[in-house]
C-alpha cells in the first residue's frame, strides 16, 4: 500500500494544483489507516496474544525443573496428564546412559527410575552389553510435549534404545549426535540382522517385571519373540505390536499402587497376542486396498491447561 501511494504521488506531481484536494484527502486517509495499523498491530495485538491461553505443551515444555518437596504423584492418563515430584535419571549410571540430554526428558516417577536401574543391570549381563541407552522418559513436570510423543506425560513411559549399549562413556555431544539402530526389515514385518537373543532377553525381562503394564515394539519383533519363546509365555501378553518402535522399545509402567489420581490403561486382551501380531505382519506384507470413502481422521486438537486434570494447574505453578 505504501509503495502504490508513493508511486501515485510522484506521477501526480505535475498536475498537483488540479488534484491537490484529492491527494490531500488520500494522504489523510493513508495516515489514518497507517495510524490504525500501528495502533492495532503494536498496541492491541500483543495484549490479545497475552490474554490467549497457551497450549499445555508450551507451558509444560517451558518448565525446566520438577516440583520441589512434593510426594511423587501422577495425575491423569498416559497421554493427558502430568507429574509432581519427578526424579531425574542421572545422566550416567553404572549400567546406563541417558541420551539426548538437551531435551531434558530424563525425568520420571520414582517407580520408573527404579525400573530403569534394575533392567539396565540385567541388560549388562548380556554378552557384549554393558547396560542400556535410555531415551525419553518425561519432562520435569510431565505433561504434553512440544515435539514427539503423545504419551510420556506421567513419568511412567520409558523409551529404551535398541542400539547395543557397550560404551557407557559417551560424551554429551555424542549423545546428541549418535542414533539408535533399526531392528526391522520389510516395513516392520520382520526383524533384521541387528536383532539378537539379547534383545529378546531384555524385552522379556522388562515384560516380566510386575510393575510393567505394556511394552510397545514393531510387529515383526513381537512375532519373532512369539516364535522363539520357550516355556511360560504369559509375559508375551504385555509385548504389544505398534507402529514405529524399531529403534527403541517403549515400556509403560502401571500406575503406582494406591494412586487414585493416576488412570491405568485397560489391560491388554487375554492371551499371548501372537495371532494378532501375525495378522498385523500379514497386513504389512499384503496391504488391504485403501477405502476411498473412509472418513478422514480428524486433526488432533492440542490440549489447553484446562483440558488436563485440574491438579495439573497446581503442578505447573508449584515451586
Ligand atoms: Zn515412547
Amino acid at each position: 500500500m505504501l509503495t502504490t501511494s508513493r508511486h501515485r504521488l510522484l506521477i501526480c506531481a505535475n498536475i498537483m494544483p488540479v488534484l491537490a484536494w484529492s491527494v490531500l484527502a488520500k494522504t489523510v486517509l493513508f495516515g489514518a489507516v497507517l495510524f490504525g495499523t500501528v495502533l492495532f498491530g503494536t498496541i492491541l495485538t500483543p495484549s490479545i496474544a497475552l490474554a490467549a491461553p497457551k497450549e499445555a505443551r508450551h507451558l509444560f515444555g517451558a518448565t525446566a525443573k520438577p516440583t520441589q518437596n512434593r510426594t511423587a504423584a501422577a495425575y491423569g492418563s498416559y497421554a493427558k496428564g502430568c507429574l509432581a515430584g519427578a526424579v531425574r535419571l542421572p545422566e550416567t549410571g553404572p549400567h546406563w546412559q541417558a541420551m539426548r540430554l538437551s531435551r531434558n526428558r530424563n525425568w520420571g516417577h520414582p517407580d520408573a527410575i527404579a525400573f530403569i536401574k534394575t533392567l539396565a543391570r540385567k541388560a549388562a549381563s548380556e554378552p557384549g552389553w554393558n547396560g542400556l541407552y535410555i531415551g525419553d522418559i518425561s519432562q520435569p513436570r510431565g505433561g504434553p510435549m512440544i515435539s514427539g510423543h503423545r504419551s510420556h506425560q506421567l513419568g511412567l513411559d520409558v523409551d529404551i534404545w535398541m542400539r547395543r549399549a557397550h560404551n557407557l562413556a559417551l560424551s554429551k555431544d555424542a549423545r546428541e549426535s549418535i542414533s539408535s539402530v533399526s531392528m526391522r526389515r520389510k516395513n516392520g514385518a520382520f526383524i533384521n540382522k541387528n536383532w539378537t537373543t539379547a534383545h529378546h532377553n531384555i524385552l522379556k525381562a522388562a515384560a516380566q517385571d510386575p510393575k510393567v503394564a505394556r511394552i510397545f515394539v514393531f510387529p515383526g519383533a513381537k512375532v519373532a519373540m512369539c516364535n522363539t519363546a520357550r516355556g511360560n509365555r504369559s509375559w508375551l501378553r504385555k509385548i504389544r505390536p505398534w507402529w514405529g518402535h524399531h529403534e527403541h522399545f517403549h515400556v509403560r509402567l502401571r500406575c503406582p499402587k494406591n494412586m487414585a489420581s493416576c488412570q491405568n490403561q485397560a489391560a491388554p486382551p487375554p492371551g499371548d497376542g501372537c495371532e494378532g501380531a501375525q495378522a498385523w505382519v500379514n497386513d504389512i506384507l499384503n496391504p488391504r486396498p485403501v477405502d476411498p470413502n473412509a472418513p478422514k481422521p480428524k486433526p488432533r486438537r492440542e490440549y489447553m491447561l484446562k483440558d488436563l486434570p485440574r491438579q495439573c494447574a497446581t503442578v505447573l505453578k508449584a515451586p
